[in-house]
């Protein structure tokens, strides 16, 4: 009946043959900041036929600017999109498959600086808070209603673990830096699922309780990082929401996570120390692996490379019954091109759908970037208006 229940929930989705599972890689166009000197926009949404929502990104080539590029995704959200809206249309619609026991997993993908940690957790004020703290809210609002609803016979409780990982080891996040052990966390297989050895869980009973948790490891991950002299955005931070629903001597169990990747741009091209060049190997090779597992699942493969990284093994990913969304960062800027297109390419079901020539003039100018990531000057191109 999974299969069922799975169709009717997610008309949109790719349905794999065997296993339950679907996935949905979608855009985000983050708008510009005020700081920003660069404001030459490169990146726009486009619909296949006018009235329809927006599915394709188009980007000019690098080489050739009268040429242009067209990415195809499940959904595309231009500058605009508020929390509100991405969370509603990508996130709350799978609240209900995690409570009926799948599995529910969202990465955001992307260059430093074009809005995952935004789009994943957000601002403090109320109207700027991220999927993150917007799911707690779902599953904490959706689990009394449950225990209301069952007049107690249902008990629902949350607990959460938090970890990061950094040149492929694994780290606790609920721990405090001090008490890392630098190899990280050992990992150990047991009936066929993959459990991080001494990994904290937490039980978290509301809201108000998992802000302060979140604070408090998210604070952790950042000292842990200054202390490598590294930056945050060099490690994936995966957090994982147990949900374990308990009737009679029935317990139902489901994970939902959600994961704020390591920048996807390609570091060596500016920095060539060797702990940068360590880690970025890290980092390309973790992310190849995921896309290519992304593209298994969407194709309904039996097999999916989830063993080849660190990340994908623990998060068994496309091994059990679930819902996957890929959330693709971007910044539409002129200073970001090559690092968008790397992206645009590697992001697995975003295929490249169309090559159209646009007549345009253009003339060469220099725009210094402001923002993080890969910094510098670089050669931009404008249309002479
Ligand atoms: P990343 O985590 O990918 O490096 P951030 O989430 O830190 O990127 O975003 C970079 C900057 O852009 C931050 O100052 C963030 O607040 C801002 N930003 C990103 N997305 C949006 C958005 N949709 N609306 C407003 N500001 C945004
Ligand atoms: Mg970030």
């Amino acid at each position: 009946h999974l299969a069922t229940i799975n169709a009717l929930a997610f008309p949109h989705g790719q349905l794999a043959a065997r296993l339950n599972m679907s996935v949905r890689v979608v855009a985000r166009i983050r708008p510009l900041l005020p700081q920003e000197l660069d404001k030459d926009i490169i990146v726009h949404a486009a619909s296949t036929e006018d009235g329809k929502p927006d599915t394709l990104v188009r980007i000019p080539s690098p080489k050739n600017e009268a040429e242009e590029f067209t990415f195809a995704f499940n959904g595309v959200y231009d500058q605009p999109t508020t929390q509100e809206e991405l969370f509603s249309a990508e996130v709350a619609p799978h609240l209900k498959s995690l409570f009926q026991g799948l599995d529910v997993t969202i990465f955001a993908y992307g260059v430093t600086g074009t809005g995952k940690t935004h789009t994943m957790r957000g601002g403090l004020k109320l109207a700027d808070r991220g999927v993150i703290p917007r799911l707690l809210s779902g599953v904490y609002r959706r689990s009394k209603k449950m225990m209301k609803d069952s007049n107690g016979e249902t008990t629902v409780t949350v607990a959460l673990s938090y970890y990061e990982i950094y040149n492929d080891k694994v780290f606790d996040l609920f721990e405090p830096p001090e008490k890392r052990l630098p190899a990280g966390l050992p990992l150990r297989e047991a009936n066929g699922k993959t459990n991080v050895v001494g990994l904290t869980e937490r039980p978290c009973e509301d809201l108000k309780d998992f802000e302060r948790l979140y604070i408090e490891a998210n604070n952790n991950r950042i000292t842990a990082a200054t202390k490598l002299n590294a930056h945050s955005s060099r490690s994936h931070a995966i957090l994982r929401v147990k949900l374990t629903q308990t009737t009679g001597d029935m317990v139902r169990e489901s994970t939902a996570s959600a994961i704020d990747l390591a920048g996807s741009e390609d570091n060596r091209r500016t920095e060539n120390n060797k702990e940068r060049l360590v880690e970025s190997a890290a980092i390309n090779k973790s992310l190849f692996v995921l896309s290519q597992c992304i593209d298994a699942i969407s194709r309904g493969d039996r097999r999916i490379p989830f063993r080849e990284s660190k990340m994908t093994r623990i998060l068994s990913l496309g091994q059990n019954n679930g819902i996957t969304v890929m959330i693709l960062n971007l910044a539409p800027l002129r200073s970001y091109h090559l690092d968008t297109l790397s992206s645009l390419n590697v992001s697995s079901r975003a295929k490249r759908i169309e090559v159209r020539e646009i007549e345009n003039e253009i003339v060469y100018k220099q725009v210094p970037r402001t923002n993080s990531g890969s910094s510098g000057l670089s050669v931009t191109r404008q249309p002479l208006r």
